[in-house]
């Protein structure tokens, strides 16, 4: 059965069956030289048979990759030099890696790449604390691909065998890393693959059966899914990404994660670079386990677009925080609005709320199955639905332009979600307004705010007609199955039994 699984990728002879034997990649030694070990365990180690007992395909002659008219140089992609910014040219990448960065139009490095490139393109493992929109995904990409580049596989490969290996918690994201991916491998023939639920699994499977996997992007369950079946090994990862952790850990996929990293080569023998928006406890804590001797850097957010977002605080009792929410929706200028708080549990009692007094509102935290948040930020998108509900985890996956309003109904624990929930209005060249309820729980979070966005927050008594009682609500609605939260630590989609673990896995 595994003959077939490892169908024959292009020309090359069959293999000849010598006996399995599992490799161990080289370990790396912090250098870019030393090359993380598959490779050197591929040239050297002489098998002829996959050590999971599948057929090792010959080398195929890669393809040429779509060959520009006329040869690109750097001279067509000129950048000057610039004091105390880092460009691109400065970091010896290769030349089809700076043709898909010229493309892309990206000159200096963002900070995340400047502060982190240095290390990860010298084979170095990261933590690195950055949120969307610091140009992290590339910060992360280039590294890969550099390293992919200068380190070609010589000898055979096998399908379903990654080299890079990028995990994220949600769909979009998985996506949006693949697209990225794709732009900066235009040049070159590194293949980009991505596993996600929700998406047909024969069609992801069979590309990983007619190309090699160079990049891997992927949502924890559905490469679980890959793995359990022999369709994807991770055995010879070489550099492995896990971004947003502090998302996985919300949408209870650590476990998950774990299983994963298991099955990739130990943290002294790949590269490990993880990402997250926040650094609590519980975040480092997986570093540490995670990643070897790692450079830390942590990235501010991008400073508040105070010029584009008015930003306002109502004094309020925790009482008449409903109240308020309710008669802003109610105001003409108020289109769509994202109110934020700090707890599911607040979330789904607000979320109902809301319904019941028929105002089309959806929920997005991270008790929320993946594939409903999807359908909720399609809804929101196009205007089925008037206001989201969200907790910050599950709100960092909005990269919606055109909100024309945020609500934070708790202060966030952390004064960087502040920033990045005012951000979610006030984009694309418009302006927004946040309103944030300070109450006597809350009140305290203020000061390490107004200190970080600088700008004299002041806090106010909101508007009278502001508080004006509201109507009654209708009944309440009976919960589908959709909506209801997620047992215990499981993953976005439901798995059949017979993969639902490692032991009741097929076995070869
Ligand atoms: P990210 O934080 O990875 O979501 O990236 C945010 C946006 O910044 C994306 O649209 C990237 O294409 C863009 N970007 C990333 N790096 C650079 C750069 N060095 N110069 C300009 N734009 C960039």
């Amino acid at each position: 059965m595994i003959g077939n699984l490892f169908r024959k990728i292009s020309g090359g002879e069959k293999a000849s069956g010598k006996p399995a034997g599992k490799s161990d990649p080289k370990p790396k030694q912090g250098g870019k030289s030393s090359n993380r070990g598959p490779n050197a365990a591929k040239k050297s180690g002489g098998k002829d048979q996959h050590p999971h007992g599948g057929k090792r395909h010959h080398q195929r002659k890669r393809r040429t990759p779509d060959a520009p008219k006329k040869v690109w140089t750097l001279d067509e992609f000129k950048v000057a030099p610039r004091e105390g910014e880092t460009r691109f040219h400065d970091l010896d990448l290769p030349l089809e890696l700076m043709h898909g960065i010229a493309d892309l139009g990206f000159e200096y490095c963002s900070p995340i790449q400047a502060q982190s490139l240095p290390h990860t393109l010298n084979g170095h493992d990261m933590v690195g604390k950055a949120q969307t929109g610091t140009g992290k995904t590339a910060a992360f990409l280039l590294s890969i691909i550099d390293d992919l580049m200068k380190n070609p596989i010589e000898g055979e490969r096998f399908a379903g065998e990654a080299r890079a290996l990028i995990i994220a918690p949600t769909r979009e994201l998985v996506i949006q890393i693949a697209d990225d991916a794709k732009a900066l491998t235009k040049y070159t023939d590194l293949q980009t693959h991505t596993l996600v639920g929700g998406m047909d699994y024969g069609k992801q499977q069979k590309r990983l059966q007619d190309a090699f996997v160079d990049i891997l992007v992927a949502t924890p369950g559905r490469l679980l899914d890959f793995c359990g079946n022999r369709d994807v090994y991770l055995d010879q990862v070489e550099v492995m990404v896990i971004d947003e952790a502090d998302r996985m850990l919300d949408m209870g996929f650590i476990p998950q994660v774990k299983r994963i990293i298991r099955q990739t080569p130990k943290k002294t023998h790949r590269q490990t670079l993880l990402f997250s928006a926040t650094f609590t406890d519980d975040v480092l804590g997986l570093a540490e386990q995670w990643t070897d001797d790692p450079r830390r850097i942590e990235i501010a957010p991008k400073s508040v677009a105070t010029d584009t977002v008015t930003q306002h605080v109502y004094l309020s009792s925790t009482e008449e925080k409903y109240t308020l929410l309710y008669n802003i929706l109610k105001q003409d200028d108020v289109e769509s609005l994202i109110v934020f708080a700090n707890r599911r549990d607040e979330c789904r009692r607000l979320h109902e709320k809301l319904e019941r007094h028929g105002i089309s509102a959806g929920l997005l935290s991270g008790e929320i199955a993946q594939n409903r948040r999807v359908k909720t930020l399609e809804g929101f998108k196009t205007g089925k639905l008037k206001v989201l509900v969200a907790t910050d985890v599950a709100g960092r996956g909005i990269h919606i332009d055109g909100i024309s309003h945020v609500v934070n109904y708790t202060l966030p624990e952390e004064p960087e979600d502040y920033v990045h929930r005012i951000g979610r209005t006030g984009r694309a060249g418009k302006t927004g307004t946040s309103i944030s309820f300070a109450c006597e729980d809350d009140a305290f979070r203020l000061m390490p705010i107004q200190e970080l966005v600088g700008n004299g927050l002041k806090c106010v008594q909101p508007p009278l007609e502001l508080l004006d009682a509201t109507p009654a609500m209708g009944p309440r609605k009976p919960r589908s199955n959709e909506d209801r939260p997620r047992s215990g630590g499981g993953g976005g989609r439901g798995r059949s039994g017979r993969h639902s673990s490692r032991d009741s896995r097929p076995r070869r």
